[in-house]
């Protein structure tokens, strides 16, 4: 690991800012190429999101032999997940053998936070940390992740609380001992849809505060299929080909029919079929549940009727019963979620859009009651997309300030680069397929692209590249244009659209389908990268 001389300014070709699965790669292909690199990371190790997300049950939900690198054979040949869905401890044991196989924690500095950056000479960056060491780079990439900057709503009262405070998003690396403790738990997304029938296994009690209910498809999680593993390894290059040209990168058996094709009872057969299989793949049951609310309805139909089959108290199940459209917000994956409800030491409290009233010194107060709690758990999620990037005060030319060009809502070109702010690439971020993708696919594709890009610069002796004004503008149109022939513009709110935070503009961040995205990508590429300033 190298250490900054803070008397003695570091000059690398390219900064990159963070070392989740983004930054790692970014700083392998790079690398490769010949560019010095320098990897700044907060966390004082790799692997990003498995690194903070230590909650009990954390696992991926895109299957392992999906959820991984493809731009090494050997590694992907070498490495065998135990899980279809791998767990958070191994997830991170890939990311540091990773880290390990390709040697890259000599260029990461851990433990140490990017706090701004300023464009200096029109095309060069100087960074500052925390502890204000100064890094110069031509190019910074920004690998700082769509969920990595957590989420607190300011409670009136939290500072307050004499309890054990946690957010899953930032769980200690401990092992938390809930033993004959009384848990609250706020939020029932994803996190807290993997975490409460774990802790509700150890704890003494279990209180879930719920204001908006989430759809919860079972993951049906079991030991790797070892003939499957080995028949995907035969031809595993051809396997990620073809998974690359679907929809969301991933491998869900899309249906091509319609969802109001069928009748009702021959349409519910197939709903039990793919709940049977598990996972995300769900949504992929017909090809129209994404596009045509009718359709949409009778998924959401047949969850509610499973979430009655499953709960026993038909009242609770009802307040489980989501009201929102399926899939508008993150569609989630379970190992007994619903079930966890007919435990006698979990109790749901639905607060609904009122929301808590106050955190006391003794817990919560919601619907005018108090709740006393040994533990408190925020699984409320992240200020997503934006809010790692927004975190760092980013200066571009004129002095002009990222927040102040993104008060409004995010802009930019490909959802890679931002007209005002040239050498500065943003890998998954707002305007890129991210978060809706298998997104070390979506990272992948970033990468190498970023690479092509800085390659095509130097063989061409040049120094500058920036995003025009005109070429933003319309990519942000397009953005738009597609989410609106979707259910995502049915008026859900979600982290898609900044609604979990207060005053964040509301507007539909990732591009929906990567592959016409990549498609475009590419071809901004091949024409000599059109819709940019070189110089
Ligand atoms: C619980 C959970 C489960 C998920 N499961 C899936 C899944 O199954 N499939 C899927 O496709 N995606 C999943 N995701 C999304 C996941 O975030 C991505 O798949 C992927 O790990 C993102 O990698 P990244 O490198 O882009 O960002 P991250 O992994 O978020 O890494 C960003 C890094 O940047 C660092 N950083 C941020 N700001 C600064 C700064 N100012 N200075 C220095 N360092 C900084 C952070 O410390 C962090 O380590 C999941 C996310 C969560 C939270």
């Amino acid at each position: 690991m190298l250490g900054l001389d803070k008397n003695k300014m570091q000059k690398f070709d390219v900064v990159v800012v963070g070392a989740g699965f983004a930054g790692m790669y970014a700083l392998h292909k790079l690398r490769g190429l010949g560019f010095t690199v320098k990897v700044v990371e907060a966390g004082d190790g790799v692997g990003g999101t498995w690194f903070w997300n230590r909650y009990p049950g954390a696992r991926c939900d895109v299957h392992s032999l999906e959820y991984s690198y493809q731009f090494s054979e050997e590694l992907q040949q070498e490495w065998s997940w135990s899980e279809k869905y791998a767990p958070q401890p191994e997830i991170l044991e890939y990311a540091n053998h990773v880290a390990d196989r390709f040697d890259l924690r000599r260029d990461i500095q851990f433990s140490t936070r990017v706090t701004s950056m300023v464009l200096q000479e029109s095309s060069r960056w100087i960074l500052t940390t925390h502890s204000e060491e100064v890094i110069e780079a031509q190019f910074c990439v920004m690998a700082t992740g769509c969920l990595s900057k957590f989420n607190i709503p300011k409670f009136e009262g939290l500072e307050s609380y004499a309890g054990e405070v946690l957010h899953t998003g930032d769980w200690p690396k401990h092992e938390v001992d809930f033993e004959d403790k009384d848990v609250g738990i706020i939020g029932t997304g994803s996190s807290a849809i993997q975490a409460i029938p774990l802790i509700a296994e150890k704890a003494k009690s279990l209180t879930v505060f719920q204001r908006t209910a989430s759809y919860s498809i079972p993951a049906h999680n079991s030991a790797t299929d070892k003939e499957y593993e080995e028949s995907i390894k035969t031809d595993y290059a051809e396997f990620r080909r073809s998974n690359s040209l679907r929809y969301a990168a991933l491998n869900n058996n899309p249906n091509p029919v319609s969802a109001l094709a069928l009748e009702s009872d021959e349409r519910d057969a197939y709903y039990q079929s793919r709940w049977n299989d598990g996972g995300l793949s769900f949504l992929a049951s017909f090809n129209d549940i994404g596009s045509n609310l009718e359709a949409n309805k009778t998924a959401a139909t047949f969850v509610h009727r499973k979430i009655h089959d499953i709960v026993k108290n038909q009242a609770v199940a009802e307040l489980l019963c989501p009201k929102t459209v399926l899939g508008c917000k993150r569609l989630c994956v379970d190992t007994n979620y619903y079930g966890t409800f007919n435990r006698d030491n979990v109790t749901l409290v639905d607060i609904g859009e009122a929301g808590i009233d106050k955190i006391s010194e003794q817990g919560v107060i919601a619907k005018g009651e108090e709740f006393s709690f040994d533990t408190l758990i925020f699984a409320t999620g992240f200020d997503a997309m934006t809010g790692a990037l927004l975190d760092i005060d980013i200066r571009g030319s004129n002095d002009l300030s990222l927040r102040e060009k993104w008060q409004d809502g995010p802009k930019n070109y490909l959802g890679l680069t931002i007209s005002g702010f040239p050498n500065l690439f943003t890998i998954t971020g707002p305007g890129s397929p991210s978060v809706l993708a298998n997104m070390i696919v979506a990272i992948e594709q970033h990468v190498e692209w970023i690479a092509s890009c800085l390659s095509y610069l130097r063989d061409n002796s040049k120094q500058r590249i920036e995003a025009e004004v005109t070429a933003e503008e319309s990519w942000i149109g397009l953005v738009n244009g597609i989410a609106e022939t979707t259910i995502y513009s049915s008026g859900c709110n979600s982290w898609y659209t900044g609604a979990n935070i207060p005053g964040k503009p509301r507007i539909f961040m990732p591009y929906l389908g990567f592959p016409s995205y990549a498609e475009k990508c590419e071809s901004v590429a091949e024409q000599g990268y059109s819709g940019f300033k070189i110089s």
